[in-house]
């Protein structure tokens, strides 16, 4: 299973780069720490009509959970999920977009480890947006669809429900936010 992760991923990085080099098509990415955190943290981006995006998470992920990260693309239309320690190089272009777990206000060390790998990259002239995952930054919103967002978390993730089961927080809210330097 790992091995033909790796494989599929490497192969998808292939192309991606050989098309950025030929037409600099611009990508959504989001940066998932943990499978959850794409929908939990980025819902609104990730169920955008015509979307397509590239989902990245962290490679230390054991085999049962990134098996089970696939399943999103049941629901969901996106391009690849990959399973990675930092943004491939491919990815690196001023024409993508990044979406980030906010460095300051996520409190898992992993999203602000993540967080600020996306900092250094906005300081650097990258399309960033930062998301919250435990909606205590001061962007947050209303999530206009939220029982949607609940149906999609416990079709994905069915494991996980304990978490939102209790505190509604993860389907009721979202919020992103641009820095700008
Ligand atoms: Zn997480």
């Amino acid at each position: 299973m790992s091995d033909d992760i790796i494989e599929a991923e490497y192969e998808v990085m292939e192309n991606i780069e050989k098309e950025k080099k030929s037409e600099r098509e611009s990508d959504l990415i989001i940066i998932a720490p943990h499978p959850d955190d794409e929908i939990i943290g980025a819902y609104e981006y990730l169920t955008e009509k015509n979307a397509f995006p590239i989902i990245i998470y962290s490679a230390d992920l054991d085999a049962k959970r990134k098996e089970s990260t696939l399943k999103l693309k049941e629901h969901v239309e996106c391009k690849v999920q990959l399973f990675q320690m930092t943004v491939p190089q491919p990815f690196l272009t001023p024409e993508n977009k990044f979406l980030f777990p906010d460095p300051i206000y996520e409190l898992h060390p992993n999203h602000r480890a993540w967080g600020f790998m996306g900092e250094q990259m906005a300081r650097n002239g990258f399309d960033v947006t930062f998301y919250s995952t435990n909606m205590n930054a001061p962007y947050i919103h209303e999530v206009e669809k939220p029982d949607e967002k609940r149906e999609l978390l416990e079709k994905v993730y069915p494991d996980q429900k304990s978490l939102w089961e209790w505190d509604h927080k993860y389907f009721l809210f979202e919020g992103y936010c641009k820095w700008i330097f």
